[in-house]
């Protein structure tokens, strides 16, 4: 599984609508402080579902739509598009292109849509169920996470590499047997 592309409209600071393609390998993101590289992962956050608004660095979920500027007064609605790669088909819908969209209205109304359909937010968080790309989302490393990771005991970053590799589950159905 693939990211493709990533298409943002008033959602942060990208008032405007931007399509970034992303190639195979690995994709770097400079800019200067406060330009929105970290926004850029808030959306792809956003887009796969994401609830807490303070997993995206604000306090209510509208604060994702932008809020205005100097010269450009706010807008009204937020949305992010998220193409993934399913050539692999590791994600579990017959298709080898899958368009996440996800849409905020400042009323508070919201919209999902898999490949343009409109759908629940359920469809989505179950569409990525074990691919790591879900709700616990150990794809995503946050800059104080990294320092978190590096300076952990080393059983603390066993527990971690345990729950990426999706063994937790075995280990603690082990430990119920060892137990009888
Ligand atoms: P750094 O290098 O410091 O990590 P960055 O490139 O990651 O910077 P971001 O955190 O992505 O920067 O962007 C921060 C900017 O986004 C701030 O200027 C903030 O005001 C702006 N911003 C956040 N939410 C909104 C919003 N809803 N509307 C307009 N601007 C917003
Ligand atoms: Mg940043």
């Amino acid at each position: 599984m693939l990211l493709k592309s990533l298409e943002i409209q008033g959602f942060k600071t990208f008032v405007d609508r931007i399509k970034l393609e992303f190639g195979p390998g690995i994709t770097c993101i400079v800019g200067p402080n406060g330009s929105g590289k970290s926004n850029i992962v808030d959306a792809i956050a956003w887009v796969l579902g994401e609830q807490s608004a303070r997993a995206l660095r604000g306090s209510r979920m509208e604060d994702v739509i932008f809020a205005g500027s100097e010269k450009r007064r706010p807008v009204g609605l937020a949305e992010v598009t998220l193409v993934l790669d399913n050539t692999d088909g590791t994600l579990p819908l017959p298709y080898p292109e899958i368009a996440i969209t996800r849409r905020l209205m400042r009323s508070g109304e919201s919209e999902y849509k898999l490949n343009k359909i409109p759908c629940r937010l359920r469809d989505i968080q179950e569409l990525l169920m074990d691919t790591g790309a879900g709700r616990e989302k150990f794809s995503f490393i946050g800059q104080g996470r990294l320092e978190e990771i590096l300076t952990a005991h080393p059983e603390e970053r066993r527990l971690l590499l345990e729950e990426v590799a999706g063994i937790t589950r075995s280990r603690w159905r082990k430990e119920q047997v060892l137990k009888r």
